[in-house]
């Protein structure tokens, strides 16, 4: 059976790791807090002390892990997987990473002969789980051929858009786009609101209209009811993408990036606020505070 590591067990990574399970593989798993990874262990699962001992006899290590500092420190810490990792092995980066990041971890790894490939993902926790992500590789092709078998567990749909870098260029301009979507249905629901319309047709309206996207259609309605619960994706995920795209942005546009910048200032604003609250609370932060009745 193919031998996998899993790094990161967050919402995303536990569902990841679920489908290697599924599939048959032999799993070693570590996350930064043990007990998310309770239930995979009882699936039988290895439970590894440190990314180093998850990487041992592994043919291919995957991460799954919030952004680029932990992305450096699974891989190259002090008790990174790349210390034990054998010439070779696959070091599949899925989490949303920094283009630059990305380019120095294939550079660092490649060092130490062993094989990146950039795997950022597109789809739900709930698609991570049912192993129906949507993979955006940069890789070598003779890469993504080595990597294919421990790919498709997680995925119905492979992009490959080129080199490494390529799928994480992809990535973080989708999520850029998607953080300007989700900031401005925020602000056109509360002008509907401030204004005294009828917000049950404002949203009939709204998802039948052309201003309608698949992710509009998700967070009009918990927004405008505001219902923030079951939090799939953070602010400070949000933030964090917006922030690394614009970085991109800045280093191939000849112009500053207006909406990508107007992105991540008001996201910043709903990180300081609450980091770990569902990223449609945006309508909170552009929203007029209500008037205190006493
Ligand atoms: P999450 O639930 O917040 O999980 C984050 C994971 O990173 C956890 O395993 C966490 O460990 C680990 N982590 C954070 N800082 C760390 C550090 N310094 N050292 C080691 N581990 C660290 O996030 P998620 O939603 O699963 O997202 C994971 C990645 O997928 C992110 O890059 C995100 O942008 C991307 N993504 C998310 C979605 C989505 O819908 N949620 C969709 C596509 C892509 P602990 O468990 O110990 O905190």
């Amino acid at each position: 059976m193919p031998r996998v590591a899993f790094i990161g067990l967050g919402r995303m990574g536990h569902g990841m790791a679920g489908r290697y399970l599924d599939a048959g593989f032999t799993v070693a798993l570590w996350n930064r807090s043990r007990a998310k990874a309770k239930d995979l262990i009882a699936r039988g699962a290895h439970w590894a002390t440190s990314p180093e001992d998850a990487a041992i006899d592994a043919e291919a290590v995957v991460t799954m892990v919030a952004d680029d500092a932990a992305s450096r420190t699974v891989w190259l810490g002090k008790n990174g997987a790349a210390t034990t990792m054998k010439t070779g092995t696959l070091a599949i980066e899925c989490s949303t990473v920094s283009y630059r990041h990305a380019l120095d971890m294939s550079r660092e790894l490649h060092d130490l002969g062993l094989t990146y490939i950039d795997c950022p993902v597109t789809g739900l926790p709930d698609a991570a789980a049912g192993g129906k992500l949507t993979l955006l590789v940069g890789a070598a092709p003779a890469d993504l051929e080595q990597a294919r078998p421990f790919l498709e567990p997680l995925a119905t749909t492979i992009r490959h858009f080129g080199p490494v870098g390529a799928g994480t260029v992809y990535k973080l301009i989708n999520n850029l786009m998607g953080a300007i979507q989700i900031a401005g249905i925020a602000e056109g629901l509360a002008i509907a609101e401030q204004a005294g319309l009828d917000m049950k047709l404002v949203l009939e309206a709204i998802e039948s209209g052309v201003a309608a996207s698949p992710q509009v259609i998700r967070h009009s309605r918990r927004m405008a009811a505001r219902n923030f619960t079951g939090a799939t994706f953070t602010a400070a995920l949000r933030h964090k993408d917006a922030a690394y795209a614009v970085a991109l942005a800045e280093s191939l546009l000849s112009d500053t990036p207006l909406m990508g910048r107007a992105a991540v200032e008001v996201y910043a604003r709903a990180r300081a606020v609450a980091p770990d609250d569902d990223e449609g609370k945006m309508i909170e932060i552009v929203s007029r505070p209500k008037a205190v009745t006493t």
